[in-house]
């Protein structure tokens, strides 16, 4: 190729990419949300595309949705699927697979999609709508063509004769229930709560307002009970120091279990019944404290592998006993340093963590970091696994790696730093400066930089079996376990835990525990 040839190459080329970047920016894509027919777990979707410049079009549903670690295969809920052209004639398209729709021939043209959604399962990672009300998972109700993951969408939401809608989604200025996302990944981040729904008087933290809004709330003391999340809002950003959104808001989409987190809101199973008395009380606030601690350790502070994410094979990764272990931790820590429980309730919630993990013959055969890999196969909690008995679960095992990490950076440096100060650095590191996840290494590394030591001993506790000395880590602190065999009902012989302070502390240990322990003023 003669230079002047390969001048005018580059000259086309860069016509070309300009017009497929042009192209992009100006695809249009706008959903319409409708629920014709709420008493028949339906919702109906219609999605517009203007401008599209392609010939063959692949709309995909996701296989799952972040934040919930397994395939939920989201597609099969779709039914009566058809594709329209700007004439309103049919345009021909074939189901290529379980998640995609391969639509022929619409080049340069603008064409619609609509398609039914049964919804009828209620749990917080699948859509319901009844005639009461409707929670709708984003990933298993909005298509999005493939390889236009970045392009902005618009969601027109029909409430009919509901009166409120609760999602994270930005509102258009102007236009009613209608709202918009930067791209797919923030809209698949917020879920959307419709129904005549209630919304307890927000608060603010450092000047950012928190709303928190739900479906059959139920009666118990909210005023109390606002007061008690101001209080764990407010000590979890003091883990930080930042609060990176501009408005958060808590999702609470009627009775039932588990909980997912989001960049700016929460939806989880909530009802007010038992929020009477103490514990609770108490188990709701850690439960809220554990969601709101994601929106830092998960959604911004973050594994590698993390993001972008992959909507039909899913991410693996070794971190999530990072994610949601350390999750755990900081919702124990959370709960403590907003002053609503006691030294002997956070030790239980360890010695529960310590009963599961010690009883479980799983741990001998099964690392944090397989387990963190694995959930995808084994179930969300480490226990379905095709080999039972041979797994664990990071959500008992990844709280006491925080702890022991915890206390033995405390330990290595004299009580000046902790594991507040490694959460600290990931965050403006990797999420502030690089925005990116981090790698195990790069995890490992942070928490060495911390505690000025290496790490390594302690580290053997995530990627090997070997059994946690706890005689030592819990040592650090000046804190002991004591061990109690027992029998059960069944017969099974089970060993039950406790920790407690030991009798005498050194001037370490008495520093660190009382700092560990401490309340925010
Ligand atoms: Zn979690």
């Amino acid at each position: 190729m003669t230079k002047k040839s390969t001048l005018l190459f580059l000259f086309l080329l860069s016509l070309l990419t300009s017009s497929v970047i042009a192209q992009d920016k100006s695809l249009n894509l706008q959903y319409v949300l409708s629920l014709p027919k709420p008493e028949s777990n339906y919702c109906h979707v219609d999605v517009q595309v203007e401008a599209w410049s392609g010939d063959t079009v692949y709309f995909k549903m996701p296989k799952w949705m972040p934040g919930y670690y397994q395939l939920m295969h989201y597609a099969k809920a779709v039914e009566n699927f058809s594709a329209k052209d700007e004439q309103g004639k049919s345009i021909a398209y074939k189901r290529v697979n379980e998640n995609t729709w391969a639509i022929a021939g619409a080049k340069r043209q603008s064409f619609s999609l609509s398609y039914d959604i049964k919804a009828d399962k209620k749990f917080v990672a699948n859509s319901i709508v009844d005639a009461t009300h409707a929670y709708l998972v984003t990933t298993g109700v909005f298509m999005y063509p493939d390889g236009f993951l970045n392009t902005p969408v618009s969601v027109k939401v029909m409430k009919g004769s509901w009166t409120k809608i609760a999602t994270g989604l930005q509102p258009i200025n102007g236009k009613p229930d209608e709202f918009t996302a930067p791209d797919f990944d923030i809209l698949y981040d917020c879920p959307i709560l419709i129904g005549n729904l209630e919304e307890l008087p927000p608060f603010q933290v450092n000047g950012i307002e928190h709303r928190f809004v739900g479906y059959d709330l139920g009666n118990f003391d909210k005023k109390l009970f606002m007061e008690n999340l101001k209080k764990v809002v407010t000590a979890s950003v003091s883990v930080i120091g930042d609060i990176p959104y501009k408005q958060y808001t808590f999702i609470a989409i009627g009775p039932g279990r588990g909980g997912i987190e989001h960049l700016n809101n929460t939806t989880f199973g909530f009802s007010g019944e038992g929020l009477d008395t103490s514990e609770g009380m108490n188990r709701m606030m850690n439960f809220l404290a554990h969601e709101y601690f994601h929106h830092f350790n998960v959604k911004r502070i973050r594994p590698f592998e993390l993001g972008p994410f992959d909507y039909d094979k899913g991410n693996n990764t070794n971190l999530l006993w990072v994610s949601e272990g350390l999750s755990v931790y900081y919702e124990y820590i959370v709960v403590k340093k907003a002053g609503l429980t006691d030294e002997r309730t956070l030790l239980s919630n360890f010695d529960s963590n310590v009963n599961a993990i010690e009883n479980n013959p799983g741990r001998l055969y099964q690392s944090l970091a397989q387990a963190s890999y694995a959930t995808w196969n084994e179930g969300p909690f480490g226990t379905q696994g095709t080999e039972p008995g041979k797994s664990i679960s990071y959500y008992d095992k990844g709280p006491i790696m925080g702890l022991f990490l915890d206390f033995k950076i405390r330990h290595a440096t004299q009580n000046k730093k902790s594991l507040d100060d490694v959460m600290r650095s990931l965050y403006w590191q990797y999420y502030k400066k690089l925005q990116r996840g981090f790698t195990d290494a790069e995890f490992q590394q942070a928490c060495e930089a911390v505690a000025g030591i290496s790490l390594s001993d302690t580290f053997e506790y995530v990627y090997t079996t070997k059994e946690l000395d706890y005689f030592t880590y819990l040592g650090y602190a000046g804190l002991q376990l004591k061990k109690e065999s027992t029998v059960t009902n069944g017969g099974e012989k089970k060993v039950k835990f406790t920790i407690e302070r030991m009798d005498t502390l050194n001037p370490l240990q008495q520093s660190m525990l009382t700092s560990w322990l401490k309340e925010n003023p």
